[in-house]
């Protein structure tokens, strides 16, 4: 059996260290918005390159709290894509504001720039490119694009802890980004878990005060806020494993390189990002000609896999208010049909890799 993914193997690894942090987390008496979650901030911050950053609950909380930070919110519009689930468009409505899809690029599966100007409307305040898979979106004309109409630029940095856009890491280039540490993330918690960053000191303050209902320290509220923290123990742990981001962020590059000499020959095509990019290799992600035959392979050899995503979000039935039909992005419905996670982790023996493949082309 190989799983598409397992926290284990990196635990056994780092045992004594993510179990001494958690240990001492214990200790100290203290469980909420304490030293770990505080030193945790500024190490991200500085990995980042960004002036702050801000733990919250989730990466949905992280995108909610950036928007809000923003002053985005009812009557205004924020542009996003369809193939990369459902937390941007999640937390886009519960600010009160409405999603504009943008297609993707057939080759990157990224947001297209070239459909920025026509989903734009008066109402337009923000942009929310995902940089999925771990592959950055073209930040150059998706930020000119924000510099040119006065929006705001939010990262979706989910699945990129890690990657670079032309040198600079992923995070640091819009006015604000979110970070999940969902435990299959590149750096993941034993729990949930996410962090807002920025440079903007007005936007600190206010997502600060916004994370725990709108207090600025002494327990009168300012503004409305939410309780979105990160705890003490995931920020220990975190802080652990975020000194050793760069080398699994290279064990799952020498991993997806494994995949794809395997797969050079075989009838699928690989999402691999566009040029002036460091793909952090959240996925391993496949475009089979065949997609069921390869899903009947995996399961009979007990390999594990995904799909991110099954359904655009625009034509799930919980959007369909929107009123949109299919045929109104076709890239991202196609690649929905398209995509296929194999398995990808730290930890995974190359040797697994080696069998994945095998299974995979004795089933082309
Ligand atoms: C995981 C993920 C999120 C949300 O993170 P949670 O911590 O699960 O709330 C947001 N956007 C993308 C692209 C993700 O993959």
């Amino acid at each position: 059996m190989i799983p598409a993914f397992d926290y284990r193997p990196e635990y056994h690894a780092r045992r004594e260290e993510i179990d001494a942090a958690i240990a001492r987390v214990l200790a100290s008496g203290r469980l909420i918005l304490g030293e770990e979650v505080r030193a945790f901030e500024e190490e991200f911050a500085a990995f980042v390159g960004t002036a702050w950053a801000v733990g919250v609950n989730s990466g949905t909380d992280a995108l909610i709290l950036a928007l809000r930070g923003l002053e985005v919110g009812p009557g205004d519009e924020v542009l996003t894509v369809a193939n990369a689930g459902v937390p941007t468009v999640a937390a886009i409505r519960a600010v009160g504001a409405e999603p504009r899809f943008v297609d993707v690029r057939p080759d990157t599966l990224l947001m297209d720039p070239a459909g920025l100007e026509a989903a734009r409307s008066p109402r337009t305040r923000s942009v929310i490119p995902v940089h999925l898979y771990g592959q950055p979106a073209d930040l150059d004309a998706i930020g000119a694009f924000c510099s040119r109409h006065g929006l705001s630029l939010i990262e979706d940095c989910a699945q990129a802890h890690g990657a670079t856009w032309r040198g600079r890491p992923v995070g640091s280039i819009g006015d604000a980004a979110a970070f999940s540490f969902y435990p299959t993330k590149n750096l993941g918690a034993y729990g949930d878990g996410g962090l807002v960053v920025g440079s903007s000191r007005g936007l600190e303050r206010r997502v600060r005060m916004q994370r725990m209902y709108g207090f600025a320290g002494d327990g009168h509220a300012r503004v409305e806020g939410l309780n979105s923290r990160l705890d003490e123990i995931q920020a220990a742990i975190l802080r652990v494993k975020l000194r050793h981001l760069a080398e699994t962020n290279a064990e799952r590059a020498s991993l997806a390189a494994r995949y794809s000499a395997g797969l050079r020959d075989a009838p699928c095509r690989l999402a691999l990002g566009a040029g002036g990019a460091t793909h952090a290799f959240h996925l391993f992600v496949v475009r089979p000609v065949d997609r069921d035959a390869w899903i009947a392979a995996l399961d009979a050899a007990g390999i594990g896999h995904g799909i991110h995503y099954p359904e655009p979000v625009h034509l799930m039935e919980a959007y369909r208010f929107l009123g949109l039909v299919p045929g109104t992005l076709p890239c991202s419905e196609q690649a929905c049909r398209e995509v296929l996670s194999l398995p990808l982790y730290p930890g995974l023996e190359p040797r697994a890799v080696d069998r994945v493949v095998e299974t995979l082309l004795s089933a082309s």
